[in-house]
């Protein structure tokens, strides 16, 4: 064999050692929008150690080490412990301890949700599945805000930033990771279907729960907000895995999921039976306790979808830059040049309403950024999670063979690539709320009109695509068939709008003329001959991995 063969040429290096938040402009330049520079500068050490060899092995040994489920110990006392790699540990103790979690709620950082949303994107290319405990823990400190006296026990503990596994007395931790049982197998996106009781007891506020969930995810989590059906009605309700004595409480993992991808983070099957259950909020008012929650999860699934595009256009158009195919490099061949500048149209424009929403966020009860939100979460929660299966599939075509290859990464962005539309409210459900919060609060619109018409008269496609939203408006006969393209040309009016306001303008007039303006091929590599292609590149090409 001569000496050639035994080294490949013209293969890409790997993409490590990199900044993933100084070397994604979009993101980057988000942040310094809605916040600040000590903010980006502050997550610099997050976004190192996220883009660094020792991380990218970390992610990929956590989904082939898939959590193993332990429902009895060696003597035959029932336990209901998953095992997870210590890879899983490893990834989990540093998103705790940049405090991705409850952190950012407890902080006096005006711009704790932005920094935080920003860390969470650029932690994710990681290893998306262990953001699933991370976002819930995030997400269940709004709703627990529903009971003074459990919320003084419980958001100091969802907010620490040590990390600390294992099954304990509440008590005996600082820190604590929290979790969801909404979904039964007779339904999940009608809630209302809930077939699990609660039981007062003789003390005031303790319940027993006997039914089952069909998804709980994490279930080594501290602490989870279950619904279940009180005499009064669908009830939310908190439920520690151990209780203030020590004991084990009744939550017995009946199976482990086994998922297309998401395969690091474990998703059960649990049965309660005399389940110990506190109340949150009150009898029959669990929907909108528990909203608060499912609120903050959906701002988390367009943050992690935003994460699995920013990865995929990053590792597509790094591959294009360092493969040469024809006589150059695959990035400087016209057609390859329109994909992934289509591909990075698409994840800046993610990108973007991502971050604005975060900022809405930090706006904390400003009426008109809370009325921005109530429109702009279903929007962006529809539209950003649905692009991003094919935007994943494109990115990793764009590395031929090597992309279909597990040790790529690129399968393992695409398998995860469909979770974050059906989590937390499928895509119909999500554009029926757009419709919900259109019919029932009126300032929601006037929020996405003041929004979009900040942008007015800067961009004709834009514009007249804001016009058309008008007219359907206009009339709502037969809205719910339409909802989904109604759901769409709102998330894409918005984002074009944030383009036009804050992006470059090559990025903002490829995503008006082909979004907008209907010049476009309905695939990603069709957009007009008269975009700057180039400029589009070389804004998403990374530049800082060693
Ligand atoms: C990996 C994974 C982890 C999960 N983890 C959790 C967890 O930790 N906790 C938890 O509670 N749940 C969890 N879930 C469940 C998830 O939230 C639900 O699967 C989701 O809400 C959809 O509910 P469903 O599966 O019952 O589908 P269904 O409610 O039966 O919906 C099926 C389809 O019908 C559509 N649909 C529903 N209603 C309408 C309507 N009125 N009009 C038109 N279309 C409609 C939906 O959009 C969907 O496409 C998890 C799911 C997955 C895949």
């Amino acid at each position: 064999m001569s000496s050639r063969s035994r080294v490949a040429t013209n293969q890409a290096p790997p993409l490590v050692d990199r900044d993933v938040l100084a070397d994604d402009r979009a993101l980057s330049e988000a942040v310094l929008r809605h916040a600040d520079a000590d903010t980006l500068a502050g997550l610099s050490a997050l976004a190192t150690t996220a883009g660094g060899a020792e991380a990218r092995e970390h992610g990929r040994l956590a989904n082939v080490h898939a959590p193993v489920l332990r429902p009895y110990d060696r003597y035959g006392n029932r336990v209901d412990e998953v095992e997870l790699h210590p890879s899983w540990h490893w990834l989990m103790e540093r998103a705790v301890g940049h405090g991705l979690q409850g952190a950012p709620w407890l902080s006096d950082d005006p711009h704790a949700h932005v920094r935080r949303a920003a860390g969470f994107i650029a932690w994710s290319q990681t290893e998306p599945g262990h953001g699933c405990p991370i976002s819930m823990t995030y997400a269940a400190v709004p709703a627990l805000r529903a009971d003074d006296a459990i919320a003084k026990e419980w958001v100091p503990r969802l907010a620490a930033t040590s990390y600390e596994p294992g099954l304990r007395r509440p008590g005996d931790k600082t820190s604590a990771l929290a979790g969801m049982g909404m979904t039964e197998k007779q339904g999940g996106s009608d809630v209302r279907a809930n077939q699990t009781e609660a039981r007062r007891t003789t003390v005031e506020g303790e319940y027993t729960l006997h039914g089952h969930k069909w998804f709980t995810s994490a279930p080594m989590n501290d602490v989870f907000l279950v619904l279940a059906q009180a005499p009064d009605g669908l009830t939310c309700f908190l439920v520690p895995r151990v209780l203030d004595d020590g004991t084990r409480n009744v939550l017995d993992i009946a199976r482990l999921k086994d998922k297309l991808g998401n395969r690091s983070n474990a998703s059960a099957e649990l049965e309660f039976d005399g389940t110990w259950a506190r109340r949150l909020g009150e009898e029959g008012r669990g929907v909108p306790t528990i909203i608060e929650m499912v609120a903050a999860t959906r701002l988390d699934c367009v943050l992690g979808s935003t994460s699995l595009m920013r990865k995929a256009v990053a590792e597509a158009s790094w591959h294009a830059a360092h493969r040469s195919a024809f006589g150059g490099p695959l990035a400087d061949k016209p057609l390859m040049r329109n994909v992934l500048a289509d591909l990075a149209v698409e994840s800046e424009a993610a990108t973007v309403l991502a971050i604005r929403l975060a900022a809405a966020l930090d706006a904390g009860a400003d009426p008109k950024e809370q009325a921005l939100r109530r429109i702009a979460l279903p929007l962006a929660k529809f539209w950003v999670c649905k692009r991003t299966p094919p935007l994943v599939a494109e990115a990793l075509e764009c590395l031929g063979g090597n992309g279909y290859v597990e040790e790529s990464g690129l399968p393992l962005l695409f398998r995860e690539s469909p979770l974050n539309s059906i989590w937390e409210g499928s895509g119909n459900v999500q554009a029926l709320d757009v419709l919900r919060a259109l019919g029932r609060s009126p300032e929601a619109l006037d929020a996405w009109l003041a929004e979009v018409g900040a942008a007015r008269g800067q961009d004709r496609h834009l514009d007249r695509a804001v016009e058309q939203v008008l007219t359907v408006l206009a009339d709502l006969e037969g809205l719910e068939t339409g909802a989904r393209r109604l759901a769409a040309q709102m998330a894409q009016c918005l984002q074009g709008a944030l383009l036009v306001r804050y992006g470059p303008p090559e990025v903002a007039d490829a995503f008006c003329a082909s979004r907008l303006g209907g010049d476009w091929g309905g695939t990603f590599g069709t957009l007009p001959r008269d975009a700057d292609l180039a400029a589009l590149v070389r804004r998403t090409t990374p530049v800082d991995a060693g």
